[in-house]
């Protein structure tokens, strides 16, 4: 099935200079960039995207953390794409993540793991939203 789903290069992938390496790799994976922006979230606005964490030990540090500088916010689009985007970033602890994640690859903390990827179609669906509108989506 074709699905959207969320990508962000955060702060960290921005600042080291990974946009380009990040989005090599979701390319040569297959995934099409549909919608594409820099942003810089506010604590506020980093707060109502990780609202599903509201209240877990790492809520306050990881919303900090995105609101910290700008990042790169994507919709990507292909057959199966939420869970090969997933696969393509690998675990959230770097050190778990699987060898060529971009993760594995790039990553240098639990917390600054370069990249997001949402994880059900629920919320790739809210995060979206969250982000774009209509007009920023182009059509295929
Ligand atoms: P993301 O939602 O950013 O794609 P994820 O789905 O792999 O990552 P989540 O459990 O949703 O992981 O956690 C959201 C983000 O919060 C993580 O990517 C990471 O930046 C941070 N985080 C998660 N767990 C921890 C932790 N134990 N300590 C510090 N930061 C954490
Ligand atoms: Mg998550």
């Amino acid at each position: 099935m074709i699905e959207r789903t969320l990508s962000i290069i955060k702060p960290d992938g921005v600042s080291r200079n990974l946009i380009g390496a990040v989005v090599t790799r979701l390319e040569q994976e297959g995934l099409k960039i549909v919608a594409m922006k820099m942003i810089r979230m506010s604590k506020e606005e980093a707060k109502g995207f990780y609202k599903v964490h509201e209240g877990k030990p790492f809520y306050e540090s990881v919303t900090d953390f995105m609101s910290s500088g700008p990042c790169v916010v994507m919709i990507l689009e292909g057959d199966d794409g939420i869970q090969r985007y997933r696969k393509l970033m690998g675990a959230t602890n770097y050190k778990e993540a699987e060898e060529g994640t971009i993760r594995r690859n790039f990553a240098t903390d639990i917390e600054k793991n370069v990249v997001h990827g949402s994880d059900s179609v629920e919320n790739a669906d809210y995060e979206i939203n969250y982000f774009f509108n209509a007009l920023e989506i182009a059509g295929r």
